[in-house]
């Protein structure tokens, strides 16, 4: 039986990076364009799209084909970092527009925004992430330009409804903005919820395999502020490179599965953890006891991640023993990659930001679930009796 309008799953398309095939050749992978300029044609008219490698590339464009696709976006703008994609997000705003943030979140963004409004170049207000009321009463109704969510919200992983935060910024005039870098749009799908732009740090499980830095922004509606972002990766020379952006195709044709085997890692380890004897909490949205479980259930593909935070009794030292004694989780920052990785957050933030002196940010990778509980159980052993 045949279907004419049969359409493959996503995690098909995202399989086969959009069923590629190269031109003339039938190759089933894309090759790397890495022109930093491009020739103009007899005419000595500019070829398009691409006349100078900061306007992008082939390549580039290829992945943000695939990020697209993920996303159920019109355009994604693909850059050099998270952080680079977030900035440029930040300088598009008027001089004095009203943005709102959480109050703890990750603690690059949040350190841009404070720093453009200490220079006077926006006005912040703050809200405690996942609640709504707080969000409500932070928007001033056509005041404010920008709301900014993250969920789920680092380092302590609390959820917020984007629907809901859609809601609130759409009615006071604002756009809003998501940073679901915790939860990649093959579980969350941002834009379906209702914000306006979706980020994403792609360093992380877009990429997969901690070998790229990419941060990635998408719209369902393009305007005058599309353009103006990708003016400012134009002119800041931000757009990601050709291999960069290889990688990143590369990595994102195995996401779903990837994904899928972190989240179920993640499980089994915070049912392990929670309420174990060495272990005072576990902050994990898929546990029913969460106050984020309902919300991250819809928002996640019922899914929950692979991002959790563990607070471990004893001390801040003993903390760090965990981390240090650890044979299996590398200990080293960021997430969404094959490998688990754990890190003592406050050592990373620093002093000046609100992180519990305890807290362990864990990364489940794919490994073997039980060797990751055996690991952890090793060293908070060892870091309890050091
Ligand atoms: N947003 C979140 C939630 C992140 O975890 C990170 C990085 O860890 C970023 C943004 C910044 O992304 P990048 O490190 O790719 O610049």
């Amino acid at each position: 039986m045949t279907d004419s309008n049969r359409k493959p799953a996503l995690s098909t398309r995202i399989a086969q990076a959009l069923h590629f095939v190269e031109d003339g050749t039938g190759a089933v992978t894309p090759a790397i364009q890495p022109a930093a300029t491009y020739a103009r044609d007899e005419d000595y008219q500019v070829r398009k799209p691409y006349w100078y490698r900061r306007d992008g590339s082939q390549t580039t464009a290829q992945a943000e084909a695939v990020i697209a696709e993920l996303e159920g976006a019109t355009e994604s703008l693909l850059f050099s970092s998270g952080m680079s994609a977030c900035t440029a997000v930040i300088e598009h705003l008027p001089t004095g527009a009203h943005v709102v943030a959480p109050k703890v979140m990750y603690h690059g963004v949040l350190a841009q925004l404070q720093g453009y409004a200490a220079k006077g170049r926006l006005t912040l207000s703050d809200y405690t992430a996942g609640n709504l009321d707080e969000l409500a009463a932070a928007i001033q109704p056509g005041e404010t330009t920008l709301v900014w969510v993250e969920t789920p919200n680092n380092p302590n992983w609390e959820v917020t409804d984007i629907a809901a935060a859609a809601e609130l910024a759409h009615a006071a005039g604002a756009k809003l903005i998501t940073d679901c870098t915790g939860t990649p749009p093959c579980m969350t799908r941002a834009l379906d919820f209702g914000a306006d732009f979706s980020f994403h740090s792609a360093t992380k499980y877009l990429g997969g395999h901690s070998d790229v830095t990419a941060g990635v922004l998408s719209v369902r509606e393009t305007g005058t502020f599309w353009d103006e972002i990708a003016m400012v990766r134009k002119l800041q020379g931000t757009v990601l490179q050709s291999f960069d952006a290889w990688l990143l195709i590369r990595g994102m044709r195995t996401l779903f599965l990837r994904v899928e085997r972190a989240c179920q890692n993640a499980m089994a380890v915070a049912r392990h953890f929670d309420g174990h004897p060495m272990v005072e909490q576990v902050h994990y949205p898929g546990l029913p006891a969460d106050p984020g479980h309902e919300v991250a259930r819809r928002q996640t593909d019922g899914q929950f991640g692979a991002m959790m935070s563990i607070i471990v009794k004893g001390s801040e030292q003993t903390a760090i023993d965990v981390c240090r004694f650890c044979e299996l989780f590398y200990p080293a920052t960021s997430l969404g990659g094959v490998e688990s990785l754990i890190e003592h957050r406050k050592t990373v933030s620093g002093d000046g930001f609100p992180v519990h002196p305890r807290l362990l940010r864990l990364s489940i990778g794919i490994e073997d679930a039980d060797d990751l509980i055996y690991d952890l159980e090793q060293a908070l052993t060892r870091a309890a009796s050091s």
